[in-house]
């Protein structure tokens, strides 16, 4: 969009690109136009850019196989779920034994970042997107949640979009669990700033230098809005200008694609 021309330049001078997936990068199985180039270009130019989701049913590895199945050349350092803030305030705050509700893929990378995962001595309850969920585990899980132990999610989206339509999501399990204990946990995925500010902490990147991309205001922008960094709404996906108009949630920039950035960089 050209009335933005001016403010996409102020592009050009930031360190750390922000991208939300669906919707930005790629809808469904198909890569917008420009994606491939866009990211030799963010290579050459030497800047950090990272691909976001909430979608904590897989490790990191399984979920990177994901996107280099889509062509994408990239490596694990550009990916952050929302395990990924999870596991930092875990780590900042001594957590050390688990009881993750979550799938093997993600117990995995758990185990592999040193916690220990127990469904029967834990320090804390994590709810991930769990798709391996028992009547056995949320028993369990209830009885720990009555016991007042400390409760956090990775993320909380109500459902997951598939080809066959929503599924239950972890904000789906989370109402359940809710309806018994009345508790909800504290959140790290969008649009919780953590999911951005544990990065730019690690690397040394102020918010100024950082600008968030993605095509949902309520999850994607607010997040943007809430970390301090620029926001940038593409129209890719599913937000309308008539949207933004009756949002809160207002990006700094509005484009119609990422591709747009190719003339910027
Ligand atoms: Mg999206």
């Amino acid at each position: 969009m050209s009335k933005n021309v001016k403010d996409l330049r102020s592009l050009k001078q930031k360190k750390s690109f922000f991208f939300d997936l669906d919707g930005t990068i790629y809808l469904g199985n198909k890569l917008f136009p420009g994606i491939l180039e866009l990211i030799d270009t963010l290579k050459n130019k030497n800047k950090n850019f990272y691909f976001l989701s909430n979608n904590s049913s897989k490790s990191t590895s399984d979920y990177l196989k994901k996107l280099k199945s889509l062509n994408l050349d990239v490596s694990l350092e550009n990916i952050i779920l929302s395990q990924h803030p999870t596991m930092d305030y875990l780590k900042n705050q001594g957590y050390r034994k688990i009881f993750l509700m979550g799938n093997q893929s993600l117990k995995e990378e758990f185990e592999n970042e040193g916690f220990q995962l127990t469904e029967e001595t834990p320090e804390i309850i994590v709810l991930a997107f769990d798709q391996e969920l028992t009547y056995d585990r949320l028993s369990k899980a209830t009885r720990f949640l009555f016991m007042n132990f400390p409760y956090i999610a990775t993320h909380l989206d109500d459902r997951c979009p598939t080809e066959e339509g929503y599924i239950p999501d972890a904000g789906g399990i989370a109402c359940l669990l809710y309806k018994t204990t009345e508790r909800m946990p504290r959140v790290f995925g969008k649009p919780n700033k953590e999911m951005i500010l544990f990065k730019l902490h690690q690397t040394g990147i102020s918010p100024e230098d950082a600008v968030m991309f993605g095509d949902r205001l309520y999850t994607d922008i607010k997040m943007g809005i809430n970390a301090g960094i620029t926001s940038c709404l593409v129209l890719s996906g599913e937000s309308t200008l008539k949207m933004v108009e009756e949002s809160e949630n207002k990006p700094d920039l509005i484009i119609d694609g990422v591709w747009d950035l190719l003339d910027v960089l």
